[in-house]
């Protein structure tokens, strides 16, 4: 009996304890919290500084072939100057830019095995590898720009998305025949990193092979790329 008035004083204290601290956690003014964000001298952070990583990314475009390697050649015009040529208006686009850090695999005209031009995106710790090449048909009517993932990549490899949005970002830029986003075996597949192949337009059509040797075109091209990338890298 003792027992039990000891257990039903308990118990009453403890119900009056519990109300208690309900009712003063009802009561707490609501501008207890929001005061805190408004305190004048707390530091104001803006979204940007908070999600932003202030380093560069890096990202490696190679200018396909080079050297001894050519590439297609019609009408005098080398396919592997033209490739090089786009690479260095992508890479002097970019030199102000603190967004991108790019890494052209070759400067100049010379050749580099498919293997050597992954391992220096690997060891550049890049976040995508961009190759850029110029098409040639059996016909001259072929046109346009077209990009392509090599046909190991899985359905959620983001290299699709890659080729999307520099599909998507030269053709806005140059306005030429849009060929889509395709897929073939590619030397890509011996890297893991995002890859994609994107050919710039047709040596073997007469007028896209006068335009594709202009500096105006050739920046567009560029500038597009650029466009792409940022694109994809959500910048
Ligand atoms: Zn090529």
């Amino acid at each position: 009996m003792a027992k039990f008035g000891i257990l039903l004083i308990t118990g009453i204290a403890f119900i009056v304890i519990v109300s208690m601290v309900i009712t003063t956690v009802e009561t707490a003014p609501l501008s207890t919290p929001l005061s805190l964000t408004n305190d004048p001298n707390q530091p104001r952070m803006e979204p940007r500084q908070i999600t932003r990583d202030p380093r560069p990314i890096t990202v490696v475009i190679n200018a396909g072939d080079g050297g001894r390697a050519p590439g297609a050649v019609v009408g005098g015009v080398m396919e592997k100057d033209i490739n090089l040529a786009v690479a260095l208006r992508v890479l002097a686009l970019t030199r102000s830019d603190p967004r991108l850090r790019v890494v052209l695999t070759r400067m100049t005209d010379r050749y580099i095995a498919h293997r050597d031009r992954l391992k220096i995106a690997e060891r550049a710790g890049a976040a995508l590898y961009l190759s850029i090449h110029t098409n040639a048909a059996l016909t001259t009517q072929a046109r346009g720009i077209e990009t392509w993932v090599d046909d190991s990549r899985g359905p959620t490899d983001r290299s699709w998305l890659l080729a999307e949005a520099v599909q998507r970002g030269v053709i806005a830029s140059v306005g030429a025949v849009d060929r889509g986003v395709r897929s073939q075996r590619l030397y890509m597949r011996h890297t893991r990193l995002p890859a994609v192949l994107l050919e710039v337009g047709f040596l073997t059509h007469p007028a896209e092979r006068r335009l594709l040797l202009t500096p105006e075109h050739q920046d567009r091209i560029a500038r597009g790329i650029v466009n792409g990338i940022l694109d994809f890298l959500n910048l």
